[in-house]
């Protein structure tokens, strides 16, 4: 095995500094198990992960429990739902404590004047059309308009196989209201007709995902070593899946072998005392699953695997640097 050193010219080894410093350790957390929309394809509703416990009501039994898991070393909160923003109260006791990133659909404004600076990331399924289908309702119409401009938000567009040949259009519509957008993959856990990946639909959204990186710079966050993986499934000549997985639960991973995994890792259901498997669904497939925060950590936490040449180490470091930009440790 190589060292970094030999791997790096200054340029690149002054960028690996930046991100081996941050040592990021996060934790996802069901926030509500309510949402203003129901979305055909979501795993919390489609694994009835919402009626998995019942919501901690008490904000204080909030507040208390954020303490224990920043003393627990998290320095990411990760808040998903349900939608967060149907109960701002629980979104403060994180923001107050910890850095802090909400996942939202976007239908509500989050007030700026409450959360000045916290992570945002809106989902997005595609264009009208699909998002009307999927969705039952064109989410940007609002979204775009509630956050428009705002320096601390971005979508996260999950493409749909039908999106294939034609992300741009949207692309183009997320930079004309001044936001930035990360981008992944749909797994259609409701196995909603013509929404499943075909190996020639992953190959040619992984070019099309490349030329929109290519063409909106300033707008898209990715890099092509993202789009290879989680198009292919593969890195080093492994398969990604459940004996890969590093967003497992720590308490509840009895993998053995463990594989290298996210350290102090849970995801927390709305009672603060269930926990679920992963960060996405117990019962969604692991060989079909293409949730992007995975497969980005797969990366993360195998640098020693991609010690074996500068290219290697480089593909490493641009997909660590995404990672750090999407919950703003380093600027975009
Ligand atoms: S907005 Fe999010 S949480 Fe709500 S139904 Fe859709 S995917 Fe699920
Ligand atoms: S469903 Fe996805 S995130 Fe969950 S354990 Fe399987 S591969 Fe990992």
């Amino acid at each position: 095995m190589k060292t970094v050193s030999s791997l790096l010219d200054k340029a690149w080894h002054e960028r690996y500094r930046k991100i081996s410093a941050l040592n990021i350790r996060s934790s996802i957390y069901d926030v509500t198990n309510r949402c203003n929309l129901r979305c055909r394809g979501c795993f919390f509703f489609s694994s009835n992960e919402h009626q998995a416990a019942s919501e901690e009501m008490d904000v204080e039994k909030w507040r208390q429990f954020v303490r224990k898991e920043k003393e627990r070393g998290v320095n990411l909160a990760i808040l998903i739902g349900g939608e967060p923003t149907l109960c701002l109260d629980r979104i403060e006791a994180f923001y107050t404590q910890l850095p802090t990133y909400c996942a939202t659909n976007g239908q509500i404004k989050i007030p700026r004047d409450r959360f000045p600076d916290m992570m945002v990331g809106i989902s997005l399924w595609g264009d009208e059309e699909d998002e009307k289908i999927l969705r039952g309702k064109d989410t940007f119409a609002v979204s775009g308009k509630n956050y428009e401009g705002d320096p601390y938000t971005y979508y996260l567009y999950t493409i749909t196989p039908k999106q294939v040949g034609r992300i741009e259009s949207v692309i183009r519509k997320i930079t004309d209201v001044g936001l930035k957008v990360h981008l992944q993959l749909l797994t259609n856990d409701e196995h909603v007709d013509g929404f499943s990946w075909t190996e020639e639909k992953l190959r040619d959204v992984r070019a099309e995902m490349d030329d929109m990186l290519d063409k909106y710079p300033d707008t898209v966050i990715s890099c092509k070593y993202y789009h290879e993986i989680i198009t292919t499934g593969k890195m080093m000549n492994r398969t990604f899946g459940w004996t890969e997985c590093p967003s497992v639960t720590e308490p509840m991973d009895n993998r053995n072998p463990r594989p290298k995994r996210l350290i102090r890792f849970i995801r927390w259901a709305s009672d603060l005392h269930t926990m679920h498997r992963c960060c996405t669904s117990a019962t969604r497939d692991c060989s079909t699953c293409k949730d992007g925060a995975a497969y980005m950590s797969w990366v993360m936490v195998n640098k020693r695997e991609h010690l074996r040449s500068s290219k290697d180490l480089q593909n490493w470091i641009e997909v660590y640097e995404m990672f750090a930009k999407l919950y703003r440790f380093i600027p975009w």
